[in-house]
């Protein structure tokens, strides 16, 4: 099938066709870029949350604590991207994926995939958006992107949805080490998860002091208490994101902080491709004659730089298909 077809078809509801579309952005190459003007078309009424956090801070169990509730009390169909930037493969469910699904393995209002990046220029967080442009297309009009942990590609994702929660734990480290992970800047929601353990107080008075000293904030995060594992606290927890989102609506922020992300988004993928173009040149055989003449010093490397990026630009404006703006 091809991926006009695929997209069709995922559109009525062909959860196969969506699955094997979300490979093909995996892989990125010709297909996924079709694929994005598609998508991009009809995307635009869905909203994106990311789940970031430490690795066993209880983010899997407290999206499908999150599932369940929004399933449960709102109706509303949701889809989850969970998202793996160590793992390089997935192409499907991993055990996670499955572990999870079982608990929403009969409802069809939601959809659950993982990725991992497998050339896609400008890695996951160029990718996930792809995907979560692609569910919205769809017909998914809640998207739930969560991250395996707190790295800065982790961070980078979670903050291309959005609102952007941030799972930490009871006894979780000082405000030092969370302003250096860069969080206090990205999170609009804090959870602290697993309150049924002690320390939780110390942790939100951590939290919000931290909060209080970044006077920069226009939005204070609220901060949410949760036992994932049974479930308290998860409506709180989906009303504080709703609130995020009205305030971001009422205040007319939604728009420019989308067209904010898209940008980044531009510039990212822009160097992937660059980056990619440069390698494939250096690579080309025509141009050993210039690394040539550097390892000879009949050009300095300033120069050389000059050329291979010239060459480069070559290389990145020789597509054909490109349609006028
Ligand atoms: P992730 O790595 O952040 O996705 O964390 P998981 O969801 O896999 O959870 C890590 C562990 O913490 C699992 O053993 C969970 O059962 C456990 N866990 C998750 N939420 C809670 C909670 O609220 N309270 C307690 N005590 N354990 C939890």
């Amino acid at each position: 099938m091809s991926t006009t077809e695929l997209f069709a078809a995922a559109c009525s509801g062909d959860r196969g066709a969506l699955a094997r579309l979300v490979s093909n952005l995996e892989r990125g190459g010709p297909q996924s870029q079709e694929l994005s003007r598609l998508s991009f078309k009809r995307a635009g009424s869905a909203y994106a949350v990311g789940i970031t956090g430490a690795p066993g801070s209880g983010k899997s169990t407290l999206t499908s604590a999150l599932l369940a509730d929004i399933r449960q009390r709102l109706g509303t169909p949701v889809a989850v991207v969970a998202v793996d930037p160590s793992s390089p493969v997935t192409g499907g469910a991993i055990l996670g994926d499955r572990v999870r699904m079982q608990d929403h393995a009969l409802d069809d209002a939601v959809f659950i995939r993982s990725m991992a990046t497998r050339g896609h220029l400008g890695g996951l967080a160029a990718a996930v958006p792809e995907a979560v442009r692609l569910l919205d297309a769809t017909g998914w009009p809640i998207i739930i992107v969560e991250t395996v942990g707190v790295g800065q590609v982790e961070i980078e994702v979670a903050a291309t949805c959005d609102t952007v929660v941030v799972v930490v734990t009871p006894g979780w480290g000082d405000s030092v080490q969370a302003n250096k992970a860069g969080l206090l800047e990205t999170a609009d929601v804090f959870v602290i998860n697993k309150a049924d353990r002690p320390g939780v107080t110390a942790t939100a008075r951590d939290l919000r002091l931290m909060l209080q000293l970044s006077t920069s904030l226009e939005w204070t995060p609220p901060i949410v208490e949760t036992v994932a594992l049974t479930g308290k606290g998860v409506a709180e927890l989906w009303e504080a994101v709703a609130s995020h989102r009205d305030y971001l609506e009422r205040q007319g922020k939604l728009v420019p902080r989308r067209a904010a992300r898209a940008r980044d988004e531009t510039v990212r993928i822009a160097q992937g491709r660059f980056q990619a173009a440069l390698a494939a040149t250096l690579d080309d055989a025509s141009n050993a004659e210039l690394l040539e003449a550097l390892k000879s010093r009949r050009i300095d490397p300033a120069e050389a730089a000059t050329r291979l990026i010239e060459a480069a630009v070559l290389e990145l404006t020789n597509d054909p298909g490109r349609p006028p703006l």
